[in-house]
């Protein structure tokens, strides 16, 4: 791990005391804390990977990330960057919480993992269904917190799209506008230039790629459990990251971290997908697996 790579990994809604004993975890161990902007001028200054750094980022922008993340920066003095999901800051709930009211709507709706698999108007239009019969106690941070979290110095904040749709399966003018509307939300709200990404469910493909690089975002972070080395630098917007498994044990995390897991995860990975018959999914350069969808949202 002090090699010279970058461990750069993700979290959705830890406990404060995860989070905390993770980030004490690192600083005693001695790893040097990164920021996407230290990440990109090291890229773009051609500059030596540092030894043992590590890169900590969160997705969705969920409610208690302001208590239970940005505090805990804050006191100990780490960068950290959340990916915010505008629609659901804007709404409150997060897509695949719906889900849950289906049964009781009597409303049949495919599992979220098979939703992921399916054109984005198909899966919106069943989320919608729902969405006009029910309602979901907001998850997400609001514009307020947003605000205010954005002002500390240990925090940046990056696009993960407006509504959180698996942008793979989304047609052109569907993407362009997810990366487009989030971006200048995030900056109205924060008065910030949005530099960097997270892709949702950690899915993309070439076409993703070069639209966040066309609409100006630096850096586009995957789900893909690997280490930041030299040969992923050359392409910025494919950066690999482990997730951190919200609930399991530091021991346990820390496997995960160090690539202990890996070679039973490679044994999980997902046969080929299915061809949807009227599917223009693009070929994606990656697509999490089974063992990641525990990890991924
Ligand atoms: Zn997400």
């Amino acid at each position: 791990m002090k090699g010279n790579h970058i461990l750069a990994m993700y979290f959705h809604n830890p406990s404060k005391k995860e989070f905390e004993s993770c980030i004490k975890w690192l600083k005693t161990n001695g790893f040097t804390f990164l920021s996407p902007d230290d990440l990109h001028s090291i890229i773009t200054e051609n500059r030596p990977l540092p030894k043992g750094a590590v890169l900590i980022t969160a997705d969705d922008g969920w409610r208690d990330n302001e208590s239970n993340l940005v505090a805990v920066a804050d006191k100990h003095q780490v960068p950290i960057t959340i990916f915010v999901s505008t629609e659901a800051v804007e709404e409150g709930a997060y897509w695949w919480s719906y889900l849950d009211k289906a049964k009781d709507l009597k409303i049949n709706i495919p599992a979220k993992s098979s939703l992921k698999l399916i054109m984005n108007d198909k899966r919106v239009a069943l989320i919608n269904e729902i969405k006009r019969q029910a309602k979901v106690e907001r998850q997400a941070m609001t514009v307020e917190q947003i605000q205010k979290i954005s002002k500390s110095k240990y925090v940046t904040i990056g696009g993960h799209t407006h509504t959180h749709p698996i942008l793979v399966n989304c047609r052109r003018e569907q993407l362009y506008n997810e990366l487009d509307v989030s971006k200048q939300k995030l900056e109205a709200w924060t008065g910030k230039e949005i530099k960097h990404f997270a892709y949702p469910n950690g899915d993309f493909s070439e076409r993703e790629m070069r639209a966040l690089n066309e609409l100006g975002y630096k850096l586009a972070f995957s789900s893909e459990p690997r280490q930041i080395g030299i040969a992923e630098l050359s392409n910025p917007y494919c950066l690999p990251r482990f997730g951190l498994l919200e609930g399991a044990s530091l021991a346990e995390n820390i496997c995960r971290m160090t690539g202990v897991w890996k070679p039973l995860m490679l044994k999980f990975r997902l046969p080929e997908l299915a061809k949807d018959e009227n599917t223009t999914i693009e070929s994606p350069v990656y697509r999490s697996n089974k063992s990641e969808s525990l990890l991924t949202s």
